[in-house]
């Protein structure tokens, strides 16, 4: 049997706005993540998919609820050899690696912060993580400025590989390469599952490309998870009145995520959200249950929805 290596319960994180209010970018999220599978995790902009990634790499502090990790609980305040067990990827590996550095210096940073090998060993090390992305070795030499997007991203997922996390997060990792980079990239990952058995949190706006690398998939929606399944039955059988929309309107590769009209257009602000269901104000189906209690994440047959007529 497939097990949970993170498991999310109810985490919420709040920004304070103002001198009274709160924002809850992050507002009650289940999720269990397997081991040694790719997770999707998709939503238009601004549902807290990104908030939620940094909150697991610790790079975001919890405002409650928990993350387990391997069956134990994540402190708020996490040790180093804690903190390199999740890794993160960013969209735009320009701004995320160090235009000074070259590629060397880049895969030997995480190398001597976390002491993972003496100087002997380094350079040996460093060829071997630039092998494991397919990059070449005459690369080694060169600043990121003269590599490409689909290179400079293999050089960020080499970094975020030295230290052999159990879990990558994937934020929007492709949305910023063109279609051929964005191709090799999938391939580079679903490839990395299978040789290191890692596990992937892959974070897309973009269905088509969720749908051709994912294993399962939980969907968010104005801070919270509307429904999780796997791959075929949400993207063949959506219930979630708000997926159904969204795939409704799958978009080509590399396109934005938005939803086809709704009864509302946009998504109501996070500040007011309206009683009840939050997908209330936009759902075609809502009726008076929907604007008196808000429906929580159910196991339903082989996933979980979020919605009271389902
Ligand atoms: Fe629509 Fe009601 Fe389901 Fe919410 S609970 S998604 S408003 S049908």
């Amino acid at each position: 049997m497939v097990t949970a290596l993170l498991e999310v319960a109810d985490l919420r994180v709040e920004f304070p706005v103002g001198r009274r209010r709160r924002l809850p970018a992050v507002d009650g999220v289940d999720l269990t993540v397997k081991q040694g599978e790719i997770l999707g995790l998709v939503g238009e902009s601004g549902c807290g998919k990104s908030t939620l990634a940094r909150t697991l790499v610790g790079l975001q502090a919890p405002s409650a609820g928990l993350i387990r990790l391997g069956g134990k609980d994540v402190p708020a305040r996490r040790p180093a050899a804690l903190r390199k067990r999740i890794q993160l990827v960013f969209q735009d590996p320009g701004s995320s690696l160090d235009p000074r550095q070259t590629v060397r210096e880049a895969l030997q940073a995480p190398l001597r912060v976390h002491k993972l090998t003496d100087r002997a060993g380094e350079e040996k090390r460093v060829r071997e993580l630039l092998n494991l992305v397919e990059l070449s070795e005459r690369l080694l030499d060169a600043k990121p400025g003269r590599l490409s997007g689909g290179q400079r991203q293999r050089v960020a997922i080499a970094r975020a590989l030295a230290v052999e996390p159990d879990i990558l997060i994937a934020d929007e990792a492709v949305s910023a390469l063109d279609a051929s980079a964005t191709g090799s990239v999938l391939n580079l990952l679903t490839d990395l599952r299978t040789s290191l058995g890692l596990t992937v949190v892959f974070i897309s706006h973009d269905l088509s490309v969720v749908r051709s690398l994912c294993d399962r998939v939980a969907v968010m929606y104005l801070g919270r998870v509307v429904e999780t399944g796997s791959v075929e039955e949400v993207f063949t059988r959506p219930r979630h009145p708000y997926l159904r929309a969204l795939l409704a309107s799958i978009p080509r590769i590399g396109e934005p995520l938005v939803p086809p009209p709704l009864e509302g257009d946009e998504p109501p602000s996070i500040l007011t959200l309206p009683t009840g269901c939050r997908f209330t104000t936009r759902c075609p189906l809502a009726e008076q249950i929907c604007r008196e209690q808000e429906p929580i994440l159910k196991a339903i047959g082989p996933g979980a929805v979020a919605c009271h007529l389902v």
